[in-house]
């Protein structure tokens, strides 16, 4: 019996920004972060990915300091990963996303939580993987309760793969 490939080990990344970076807008920065974002994950699997990404969303801010800017929020769906999920994996991921955040001008040091910030990319999970690490939550603990991501992986999931 043949197995067709399944979404079983399908990786989601949340992108987020509300305050401008080097290269713009929020908007003008994840538009800049998209194929950075993608090259980075290529490298990191070392094998041929689909990549489903959803709209820019402009979003209202959820929670933290009152009166910040508002967001520019995607989502993108990282399909066909063969290797089983595995924390080693999913913290080496994690460091090339925080790798990208610092890159446009993220200064977690220098931030009140949920505050403002030039670029924001968590992961979102990594097919049924679950994991309680210091640096790492998967699934992330509030994905479910955030329009904000919720909207854009629904559209990521039902768009057209590219590559
Ligand atoms: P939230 O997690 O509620 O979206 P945030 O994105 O503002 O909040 P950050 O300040 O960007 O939080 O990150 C704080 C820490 O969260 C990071 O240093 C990272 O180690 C940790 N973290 C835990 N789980 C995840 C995850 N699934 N994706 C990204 N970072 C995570
Ligand atoms: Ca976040
Ligand atoms: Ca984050
Ligand atoms: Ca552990």
């Amino acid at each position: 019996m043949s197995v067709a490939p399944t979404a079983g080990n399908d990786l989601g990344v949340a992108l987020g920004a509300n305050r401008s970076s080097a290269v713009g807008s929020p908007r003008a920065t994840l538009l800049a972060v998209r194929p950075l974002l993608e090259e980075q994950v290529q490298v990191w699997s070392s094998q041929a990915l689909g990549f489903r990404w959803s709209e820019l969303h402009d979003t209202t801010p959820v929670g933290g300091p009152p009166d910040q800017p508002c967001y520019c929020n995607a989502v993108l769906l990282v399909e066909g990963l063969k290797a089983p999920p595995g924390e080693a994996a999913a913290l080496q991921l994690l460091d090339a996303l925080q790798g990208l955040e610092q890159q446009f001008g993220r200064d977690r040091s220098l931030e009140q939580r949920w505050g403002p910030r030039s670029l924001d990319l968590d992961l979102l999970f990594w097919g049924e993987f679950r994991l309680e690490h210091p640096r790492l939550l998967l699934p992330h603990p509030r994905l479910h309760l955030r329009t904000f991501v919720l909207a854009p992986l629904l559209e990521a999931m039902q768009g057209s793969a590219s590559r």
